[in-house]
């Protein structure tokens, strides 16, 4: 399986494997999928907001911007009981993990990381994956995160380095790749992907996965977000994403990073169930779950726990189990045996920018 995981795919390359007729490009993803992952599985996230909103960062898709009125209330970081509470139910629903965000550009030392590290070790405790997307973070903190016993940390590329300049300014794509850089220093895992629908060309799309596949070891998890216009920020009026687009990137990404998890994201609640089928056959294997019916905050729809569940048990796929996917190591290195990855190790002029939401 290892040999199959390739990170010199051209453009050229994944422009043809897109653009494949899309019967015949699901049924040569989900050969893939089948080659690398239980077809019948499929792992359930839940996502906690552990500091909302009064996010400095200028993220044009975004509801905890500061730079936009979105109507989404600024919220302290949350107090672990409360997060624990809320894992827990979680975990009664099937979930194997986790996801804990905070609305901050990166990390700082101090009182609020030192309870994110405390969240960290309480959630593993109750034998849960937990990831965490902080925004940016050093090497060393990278290392704190480990040492809690964090199992991913996510942060995502967006889209390709060109565009993500016209969205974001108040980072730029080589500060994303230092992050993910840090990530790769130590044993957690690493979640990147991006999000469709921002006004992005299909070329945009494929040089984000471009980027993400020649990333060594590839992101162990790769969520393909489809835009949730949010109203007061400047993509509120952005067009609607075809549900053949989607179906599609998640079957070119499933292609070419076929030990990863295709994670089908924030949308998802937009998506008939049939669509949604149709992206788990092309290859997606992992989502997001919610008994609020939310993502992150209220400006983003999440399909329920209740609604997930009979939608599993209909497709015949059951909720994988936590830890399950750690011991094969998706097939690749382990992530202590790589370099940081550098722009210029994977293609890119390092003056270019782009970024990543948290
Ligand atoms: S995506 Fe993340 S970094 Fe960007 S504005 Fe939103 S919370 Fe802040």
């Amino acid at each position: 399986m290892t040999a199959e995981i390739r990170h010199d795919w051209s453009l050229a390359e994944l422009k043809a494997i897109h653009d494949t007729p899309l019967l015949e490009l699901v049924f040569q993803a989900a050969a893939v999928h089948r080659r690398h992952h239980d077809p019948r599985e499929m792992q359930v996230s839940k996502l906690i907001s552990i500091k909302t909103g009064a996010c400095p960062e200028d993220c044009a898709y975004c509801a905890q911007s500061s730079r936009y009125s979105t109507g989404v209330a600024p919220e302290r970081l949350m107090e672990k009981e409360k997060v624990l509470e809320i894992a827990s139910a979680a975990k009664d629903a099937g979930v194997s993990r986790v996801c804990l965000g905070a609305a901050w550009r990166s990390v700082r030392d101090g009182e609020q990381f030192d309870r994110v590290l405390d969240m960290v070790r309480s959630v593993t405790d109750m034998g849960l994956e937990v990831c965490c997307t902080l925004g940016m973070l050093t090497e060393t903190q990278a290392r704190r995160l480990e040492d809690a016993g964090l199992y991913a940390y996510n942060h995502n590329l967006d889209s390709s380095a060109e565009f993500y300049e016209t969205i974001i300014t108040t980072r730029t794509h080589a500060d994303r790749l230092r992050t993910i850089g840090s990530v790769r220093q130590t044993n957690v895992t690493l979640c990147s992907g991006g999000i469709i629908g921002l006004g992005e060309s299909v070329e945009d799309r494929l040089k984000m996965l471009k980027t993400l596949a020649a990333i060594q070891p590839q992101p162990e998890s790769v969520p393909i977000n489809i835009l949730s216009r949010v109203p007061g920020t400047p993509m509120a009026d952005n067009a609607d994403v075809p549900d053949w687009d989607v179906v599609r990137m998640i079957a070119t990404a499933r292609i070419v990073m076929p030990a990863s998890d295709v994670r089908l994201t924030a949308g998802r609640a937009k998506l008939s169930p049939a669509v949604q089928a149709l992206c788990f056959l092309a290859g997606a294997n992992s989502i997001f779950s919610s008994e609020t019916e939310f993502m992150l905050t209220k400006a983003v729809p999440s399909p329920s726990y209740k609604a997930d569940q009979a939608l599993l048990a209909e497709l015949g796929l059951r909720f994988r189990e936590p830890f399950s996917r750690r011991d094969e190591a998706c097939g690749q290195p382990d992530a202590r045996e790589c370099l940081a990855v550098e722009a210029s190790d994977i293609g890119l002029a390092t003056a270019e920018p782009a970024g990543v939401a948290s």
